[in-house]
């Protein structure tokens, strides 16, 4: 399997050494695993503990490509995971050619300029109404999958991370995400890290990756490791719900080119 979502100590709110992150990924058995930490944010927000800064994007490349040579006997890519912020595609996409990613990971982690995933603006559920939070999200992410800017959709459910549930049908808001994710021919990734949160359910829950499934959209996995610790969390289980959605394959990506491999079933 990949672990294609491994933050590191850049975006000032993950620990440990990149090395780190390799050894346990060797400890288990992988065979590939790629960074994707948080790019720069376009927006000129300066928030040291949200993604790295300009400056450290050269050395962020650098350090991997030294880790390839320090680790042959594993995969290593080099990812990103690029926030979408409506108004600023041209600037993302200018930001993102600069550099030989092999893949882009898309993430929605503001609505309007609230951090909706980050703890510290948790007060913000209860002065809005959870169905427009979850409308707002959902049509943030058909938006980001239209700019056709990321090759992946990160955890396509974060905004179930604190467990808010809104007592309204979201199937069709959902519908129509994963109709432009299809239709711009990415992929969304099993992600562990929503059973360390408070919803405790890999991001996508069960029903939204049936509906990947049958729409024909490919999987990738990530543990969105923000510690050593993190690599390749829970991924039998992640194998195991894969399998159960359908899927007998999984997505890797050199160069932003996409390829296919076998999923193992366990
Ligand atoms: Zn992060
Ligand atoms: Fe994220
Ligand atoms: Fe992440
Ligand atoms: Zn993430």
């Amino acid at each position: 399997m990949v672990d294609y979502h491994i933050h590191t100590v850049r975006c000032g709110h993950a620990s440990g050494e990149v090395a780190e992150y390799v050894r346990r990924a060797q400890e288990l058995s992988l065979a590939e695993i790629g960074f994707a930490d948080h790019l720069p944010l376009v927006i000129g927000m300066k928030d040291p503990t949200l993604a790295m800064r300009h400056e450290e994007l050269d050395d962020y490349i650098a350090e991997i490509e030294a880790l390839k040579t320090q680790f042959p006997g594993i995969i290593i890519k080099t990812g990103i995971e690029a926030d979408y912020f409506p108004g600023y595609e041209q600037a993302t996409r200018d930001l993102l050619s600069r550099y030989p990613f092999d893949y882009v990971i898309g993430s929605v982690h503001f609505i309007e300029g609230w951090g909706f995933d980050d703890s510290r603006y948790i007060d913000g559920y209860k002065t809005r109404d959870i169905f427009d939070i979850y409308k707002a999200y959902y049509e943030l992410l058909e938006a980001a999958a239209r700019t056709g800017l990321f090759d992946i959709i990160g955890h396509i459910d974060l905004v179930k991370k604190y467990g808010f549930v809104p007592e309204q049908d979201v199937t069709t808001l959902v519908g129509k995400a994963l109709g432009a994710i299809h239709d711009a021919g990415m992929c969304v990734e099993i992600n562990t890290a929503g059973l360390r949160k408070p919803v405790g359910e890999i991001y996508p829950g069960s029903e939204i990756l049936k509906r990947c499934f049958e729409n024909g959209i490919p999987i990738t996995f990530g543990s969105d490791a923000h510690a050593p610790g993190e690599v390749g969390m829970a991924f039998e289980r992640a194998c195991a719900v894969a399998g159960q959605a359908g899927y007998d394959m999984f997505a890797t990506f050199a160069g932003r080119v996409r390829s296919f491999k076998a999923l193992a079933r366990k």
